[in-house]
């Protein structure tokens, strides 16, 4: 089964430049930007700058160069944002994939959370 992008998702939109974004790192394959509802004192998103649904579209197709420079620039995120484990106490990193996952933008994404204690991953259901 194929899998199908909407290129009319707001991420897609954020890197054709038509809504802004608050940039945290920019690489050649990937973006990382602020999350517009931060839900810790750090939240960043991370994309692939190329049109992925979700994280196992991404490690399906996409090329080995866009999935070095992902995983990279999310430990350079971590690193910057001070919540990497060899300057600072952690961080959480979610991807959501659809509708089990409750993934809202049709656009891989990692969140990447930090700067306070997050809890359990999940709540008992
Ligand atoms: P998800 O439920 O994993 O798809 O998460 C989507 C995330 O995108 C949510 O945390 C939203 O707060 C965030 N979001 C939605 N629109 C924007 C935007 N324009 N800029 C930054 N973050 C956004």
């Amino acid at each position: 089964m194929s899998y199908n992008y909407d290129d009319q998702n707001i991420f897609a939109k954020i890197l054709r430049g038509e809504i802004p974004n608050t940039t945290v790192l920019e690489t050649e394959h990937s973006l990382a930007f602020r999350d517009l509802y931060p839900q810790a004192p750090t939240h960043v998103l991370v994309i692939p700058k190329g049109a992925y649904v979700s994280f196992d579209h991404f490690a399906s197709a996409a090329s080995d160069a866009e999935i070095a420079d992902y995983i990279r620039t999310i430990g350079e995120v971590c690193k910057a944002e001070g919540v990497a484990l060899n300057a600072g106490q952690g961080f959480r990193m979610i991807s959501n994939a659809g509708s089990h996952g409750v993934q809202e933008v049709p656009h891989l994404h990692v969140h990447i959370l930090g700067g306070r204690p997050l809890g359990r991953m999940l709540a008992k259901a």
